[in-house]
């Protein structure tokens, strides 16, 4: 007799810890299902948990052994611990991977890096245009998160439809990237959701988070007060944030000098991918020296906020 069709779920890593997100659906008979990926990343280990190692990545020995099965990976947004890990792996798994604009371009700079083929990152339009992916139909419904061009996944199986959630907040006015959208989630969930993976940062905090709009008052005032040069770090790709930070020392008197190889790609791509519509001008950091320290606000990070 044959097996019934089955939809299973295996995360590779991501679900209950904050790093190296890999979450496998499948669907189709027992032993023979297809597969799509979501997500590639990496943890950072610390010096107190991994001394030596640089990074710390999913085991995809389990969907590598059945990488011909594999339809599809799917990135939701660009931070390291969603995309880092793809140009490292992509070559064990071979399967096309699609993202949307901005996210795409840093995928495809990790693949380069990696030394693998970039055109293998396709660009996908938003929902409700969907990528096709043997038997699952996916849909990118754009999510504020603190970067730009996050979504949420409709993922569309004949079992019923799945929406991956991915990293989101509910921010009506993120400065950059598009809000959330109450209204675009209802008419996703009024079609009728077999099941929601959430696994997003402070999910489980009863508060609800601050939007970015808020914090460039609060900020100019903080460093207007500071007497010497200011230092400013954070995720490289918190472009809102970097905008905020930017727009603050502009307007507390200060040149800003943007620092860093992760921060850099971050804003070019940024402004290239059309997310990023404005920032305040920067200052050369070759010419910081004609200019007095307390006058200065200096972005700079490693591309998580690590500390190295
Ligand atoms: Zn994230």
């Amino acid at each position: 007799m044959a097996k019934p069709d089955r939809l299973i779920y295996l995360a590779l890593g991501g679900a209950g810890e904050i790093g190296m997100n890999a979450y496998l659906y499948g669907y189709g008979p027992a032993g023979s299902e297809r597969f799509i990926l979501v997500d590639l990343g990496v943890t950072f280990p610390t010096m107190e948990n991994a001394p030596g190692v640089d990074l710390i990545m999913a085991d995809i020995a389990w969907i590598q052994a059945r990488a011909d099965r594999l339809d599809g990976i799917f990135i939701t947004h660009a931070h390291e611990d969603h995309v880092g890990a793809l140009g490292l792996l992509h070559a064990r798994l071979k399967a096309p991977v699609y993202a949307r604009r901005f996210t795409a371009a840093i995928a495809q700079n990790k693949m380069e890096r990696a030394g693998q083929d970039p055109s293998l990152v396709r660009q996908a339009a938003v929902w409700p245009q969907r990528v096709q992916a043997g038997p699952f139909s996916v849909g990118f419904v754009p999510v504020a998160h603190s970067i730009p061009e996050c979504s949420s996944l409709l993922i569309e199986t004949p079992a019923g439809r799945i929406l991956h959630t991915a990293d989101f907040k509910t921010d009506v006015d993120p400065v950059v990237g598009e809000a959330f959208d109450a209204e675009l989630f209802r008419s996703v969930g009024d079609l009728g959701i077999r099941a929601m993976t959430c696994d997003s940062t402070n999910v489980f905090s009863p508060q609800p988070g601050r939007s970015e709009s808020g914090l460039g008052g609060p900020l100019q005032e903080l460093i207007a007060s500071a007497e010497g040069m200011v230092v400013a770090t954070t995720f490289a790709s918190n472009v809102a944030r970097l905008k905020t930070l930017a727009e603050a020392g502009r307007a507390a008197g200060r040149e800003v000098i943007v620092l860093g190889r992760a921060m850099n790609t971050m804003l070019k791509t940024a402004r290239t991918a059309e997310v990023l519509k404005s920032f305040p001008p920067t200052l050369d950091p070759l010419d910081a020296e004609s200019v007095p320290r307390h006058r200065l606000l200096v972005l700079a990070t490693g591309s998580q906020g690590e500390r190295r």
